[in-house]
């Protein structure tokens, strides 16, 4: 009999979600061999119908990454040089990376401590003569207040631009993540809440004439085939293969949220214990909406044992765990050139030295998240029968 302390937790399992499509999955391949429509196929166009139906918008335009529908995406809205684009400091470079290639002014802004989403009132302070978007971050499956992004972009005339990249079918007073603003962008990453077998991204907008311009920025910048009339087009098409693994899933995606979700609940009450030991869950503001692409806590600094010496201990008892992200955007050496400096967004920069995910994907049982509480739990104990080493 093996010991349970034996017993690795996984930070994702893939084959959890694979392993019952694999028919499925074959099956969808061979149709798209026979048809032979590899690219821009008729897998492409049906799933965008349905992700768009899927999340309520207009359209869907299937692209080649998340970032590409970032990057894409804004420019279809008319977004470029000159042009400043407010986002939160704690988040995927990629967000950031996207606004660049756009040839816009990323403004990094910080957020609130508690949920690590954007804060709306630093973003507002923010705003320049030269301000002309505000993109945030679903982050870790949770949308930004769609209300508090509405009232403030009507006041100041923004367009809203979402990266619901972690986001797929999260919902929030009433809205779908990616139908809040004109435009938002998906990625299909393997490990996202939906994702392809490879690289995969979706812009959705409400608007016919953005769609229509991503669908020819992706295409060589081209209205149709030789006649390119766009000089920023460039090769990002959602694989007809991947759009037909898509497809497929999409069906099961609020099934596997809702048991994200429902992990989410016991972890937040297993943890409860430890909240006066300084081990604090992220909020949930947004209930049964918050579809947890990530499980992060923080451990405070009245935490008897810091951040790194836990995540080792925890390692070393076979559970693998994460840090999103361990460098917020404004201190990546690789945007040095924006001129921001330390201190200059101090929740985000606490967060990155507080946070901890935890493993999070369906088919995660309640006995593992058991056996990853109970070794937090010792650690903390542990740690908090000694002085804490200095
Ligand atoms: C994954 C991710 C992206 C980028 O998506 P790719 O498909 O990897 O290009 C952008 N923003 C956020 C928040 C992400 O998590």
């Amino acid at each position: 009999m093996t010991s349970p302390f034996l017993e690795k937790v996984p930070f994702v399992d893939l084959s959890w979600q694979h392993e019952p499509l694999k028919a499925d999955i074959a099956q969808a391949v061979e149709a798209v061999l026979q048809r032979g429509d590899f690219i821009l196929g008729e897998a492409v166009a049906a799933f965008e119908a349905a992700f768009a139906a899927a999340c309520e918008v207009e359209q869907a335009v299937g692209v080649g990454c998340g970032t590409d529908a970032i990057a894409l995406g804004l420019t279809a809205c008319g977004i470029g040089p000159g042009d400043e684009v407010l986002l939160p400091a704690n988040t995927f470079v990629a967000t950031l990376i996207g606004i660049l290639r756009a040839g816009a002014t990323p403004v990094l802004v910080d957020c609130h401590g508690d949920t690590a989403l954007i804060d709306l009132t630093a973003a507002e302070s923010a705003i320049t003569p030269r301000t002309r978007a505000i993109l945030p971050v679903h982050l870790y499956g949770q949308m930004v207040s769609p209300r508090g992004l509405l009232s403030l972009a009507q006041r100041h005339d923004l367009l809203i631009f979402e990266d619901a990249a972690q986001a797929h079918l999260a919902q929030r007073e009433g809205y779908w993540a990616g139908s809040v603003g004109q435009a938002a962008a998906f990625s299909f990453y393997p490990s996202k809440n939906l994702g392809a077998l490879g690289d995969g991204g979706m812009l959705v907008t409400q608007r016919a004439s953005v769609a229509q311009t991503v669908k020819s920025l992706r295409n060589y910048g081209a209205t149709r085939k030789y006649y390119h009339t766009d000089p920023t087009g460039t090769n990002s098409r959602l694989d007809t293969l991947q759009a037909a693994v898509l497809h497929l899933k999409l069906p099961h995606l609020g099934g596997w949220n809702q048991a994200r979700n429902h992990l989410a609940q016991h972890y937040d009450n297993s943890l409860k214990p430890l909240a006066e030991y300084g081990i604090l869950p992220l909020c949930n503001d947004s209930g049964a909406g918050h579809v947890y692409h990530l499980y992060v806590i923080r451990v405070m600094p009245n935490c008897p044992i810091d951040r790194t010496t836990l995540q080792m201990a925890v390692e070393a008892a076979g559970i693998q765990t994460g840090i999103h992200y361990p460098v917020p955007c404004h201190l990546q050496p690789a945007f040095e050139n924006l001129g921001y400096g330390p201190g200059d967004f101090s929740q985000a920069e606490a967060l990155s030295q507080e946070i901890l995910s935890l493993p999070m994907y369906p088919g995660l049982t309640l006995a593992q998240i058991d056996r990853v509480v109970s070794v937090l739990r010792d650690q903390v104990m542990q740690a908090s029968l000694s002085p804490k080493a200095v």
